[in-house]
């Protein structure tokens, strides 16, 4: 069965997209912890990140890149950090996690409301940004 995110890479699931092209794709976290909490997906269906041919670990790290100083340009954090899991959607993803203060906890544990118009105004500012 397809993972959910095969289903947003198809288009049959929305999302707050960031950035796509041929192999890759990146959108907003739907549970952020932060503000522009992005995920960035090899579009191939592989559960695990480090079992990616190395040629498409290092394209899938190189998309992370642009759309990390991308989130960098448009929401100003401090910097944007990266943590790996991959427990609960096994399709490999790298997640993008502005941080904005030296108290924020870089991890995954608590989430962050933020409303539909917010998602939508931040995937706007933060896809302008993006230099593919
Ligand atoms: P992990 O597998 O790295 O533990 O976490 C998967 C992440 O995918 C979670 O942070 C979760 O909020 C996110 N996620 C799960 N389902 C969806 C979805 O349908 N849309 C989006 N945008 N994110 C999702």
């Amino acid at each position: 069965m397809a993972t959910i995110f095969t289903k947003i890479i198809r288009g049959e699931i929305p999302c707050y997209k960031i950035a796509e092209n041929e192999m890759h794709i990146a959108f907003l976290d739907i549970n952020p912890v932060a503000e522009g909490h992005t995920l960035v997906v090899p579009k191939k269906e592989v559960d695990y990140l480090f079992d990616l041919p190395d040629p498409l670990l290092s394209s899938t790290m190189l998309f992370a890149k642009k759309v990390a100083l991308a989130l960098d340009k448009a929401l100003k954090p401090d910097r944007t950090g990266v943590v790996l899991d991959g427990r609960e959607v096994p399709h490999a993803h790298v997640h993008l996690v502005p941080i904005y203060s030296d108290s924020q906890s870089v991890s995954l544990g608590k989430k962050i409301e933020i409303s539909r118009e917010r998602m939508q105004e931040i995937a706007k500012i933060v896809s302008a940004e993006v230099e593919l």
